[in-house]
This record gives C-alpha cells, sequence and structure tokens, in this order.
C-alpha cells in the first residue's frame, strides 16, 4: 500500500520534471538540431538565462544519476547528464554542450586530425599566447585532442559566419561587448564550435571559437592566475563540455571556486577525446 503511494507520488514528481523540461526546452532550444552553429555560451551570465539551472538541481537528488527508470533515463538525456562509465569517478560531474541525434553520444571533434586554431591579437594582453597555449595543453592533456597553431589572423568572425563545412581554423581572440553582444554584462569569455554531419545521424565539430572580454583581460582587478581558468574553462566549452551546477568543477556555471580542471571536467574531456575517429 505504502509502496503503491510512493510509486504514485514518484511518477507524479517525474512528469512534473518532464513539464518543467518541455518549457525549458522551447525557450532555451535544448532539443535544437545539432546541425547548427553551435550558439555562444557565455562562462558568467546572471539572471532568466539561469532560471534553467534550479531545475538541474532539482533533479540532482539521490538515486537520480544512477535510477533506470526509463523516465529518468530521458531526463538524464535531455540534460545531457551522463551517468559515468565504470571505470570513470563514481559521481563526477559532466554535460555536454551537444548530444548526437536521438542520442546520448556527445558531439565532438575527430580525435584522429588535429584541431587547427588561428589567434587574433588584437585587444589581447600582452601575454595573450602563453594564456592560449596553457589552456591547450590542459585540454589536449585531459583529451588527448590535439592541436595545431596556425598563426596570427586579421579575422573577427566570431560568429562563424561563411564557409564552416571549408573547416576554417578555430578563431581564439578578444573583444569588448560592444563588438561583441554575447559579452555583455559579466560575461568574461563565450566559447563553442558548428558541428556539421559525417555522415547520416553523425555529426562533428569542424571549426569553433573562443572570444574572451578585452576588458576583463586588460583590468588590474585580475591576476593571471585568476584569469587562466577562464580561458580553461572557454577552451573545454570548445571541445564540447557544457556547464554543469557543481562548484567542484571548473565547468560549474559559476565558476569561481576552483581553478584548475575537476574530476568532471576531467572525465568528460576524456570522454569527448574517445569518439570515434572518422
Ligand atoms: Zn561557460
Amino acid at each position: 500500500m505504502g509502496d503503491r503511494r510512493e510509486q504514485r507520488r514518484r511518477a507524479r514528481w517525474m512528469e512534473e520534471q518532464l513539464r518543467a523540461l518541455d518549457r525549458l526546452d522551447a525557450r532555451h532550444g535544448l532539443g535544437a538540431s545539432p546541425f547548427t552553429v553551435a550558439r555562444p555560451r557565455p562562462r558568467r551570465t546572471y539572471g532568466p538565462a539561469l532560471v534553467g539551472l534550479g531545475v538541474v538541481l532539482v533533479l540532482l537528488v539521490a538515486g537520480f544519476l544512477t535510477s533506470t527508470d526509463p523516465q529518468v533515463a530521458r531526463v538524464r538525456e535531455l540534460f545531457g547528464i551522463e551517468v559515468t562509465p565504470t571505470g570513470d569517478v563514481p559521481g563526477a560531474h559532466y554535460t555536454f554542450m551537444q548530444h548526437q541525434q536521438g542520442s546520448p553520444e556527445p558531439i565532438g571533434y575527430d580525435p584522429c586530425t588535429p584541431i587547427r586554431y588561428e589567434v587574433n591579437a588584437a585587444g589581447a594582453p600582452e601575454d595573450y599566447l602563453e594564456y592560449v597555449e596553457t589552456s591547450v595543453e590542459r585540454v589536449s592533456e585531459a583529451s588527448g585532442l590535439v592541436f595545431e597553431y596556425v598563426g596570427l589572423t586579421d579575422s573577427r568572425n566570431f560568429d562563424l559566419d561563411g564557409d564552416v563545412a571549408g573547416r576554417p581554423p578555430v578563431l581564439v581572440g578578444w573583444a569588448t561587448e560592444d563588438e561583441y553582444e554575447p559579452l555583455a554584462g559579466n560575461v568574461a569569455g563565450v566559447a563553442g564550435s558548428a558541428a556539421l554531419p559525417v555522415f547520416p545521424g553523425h555529426a562533428q565539430y569542424v571549426t569553433g571559437r573562443v572570444v574572451l572580454d578585452t576588458e576583463v583581460f586588460g583590468s588590474s582587478a585580475f591576476t593571471g592566475h585568476q584569469l587562466q581558468p577562464i580561458v580553461d574553462h572557454e577552451f573545454a566549452h570548445l571541445v564540447g563540455l557544457d556547464h554543469v551546477e557543481d562548484p567542484g568543477e571548473l565547468m560549474d556555471t559559476d565558476g569561481t571556486a576552483v581553478t584548475r580542471f575537476g574530476e568532471g571536467d576531467l572525465a568528460g574531456l576524456a570522454r569527448l577525446g574517445a569518439l570515434p575517429c572518422l
């Protein structure tokens, strides 16, 4: 008797969560086709854009991550919350920017092809290359993905307009919020990649960009020790890692509690580097 009441209560709770998800989906496009340019993901935003994250937190109750209930699995899939595979750190949190259509498998870069990147140094701090190279090294070490520095560029195509199918190098640059609106407010950086189908049902990132806030990086209020984690965070977005609600991870939405990748970040990056080569 008590069991049945508990089951009903649980079913009702799940229905509420799914309804909340549908609303979120309508508002934020969680179920959008992966075959589009990834929308920029601000590192630090406050206000309406974070409305959905309270729901994520609500979902992270005991049993949610391990339940085999198909409804729970659907919620996990919709949010891109992965059950950590055997061998990973138990309970480590990570999510992905985009998934293959109808699958929990993430979209990422081809691990067998170097990710070529170029840097626009206009508006950058003096030691810009050190920031970039450090992040490249850290993401590469965690994922196994290989990066290749092409050189400096004048391009300011931060919206990735044009021929992404021609696989132009990833663009890394600095801008003000006047030039690049997604940096408005308390956003220190924005990054993301564009996916294209490589065969039916399977998409891959072909290029991307990392845009950092000129004012933040030029401000004497921040030290290199505080700025490097911002670049690391953005490079993790670039290769496919999304936010989690966990102050122990560098991909935490707020992202202020730690300065290095956490266990979940590292596990997520490892998965992105272990995708099939094509
Ligand atoms: Zn972010």
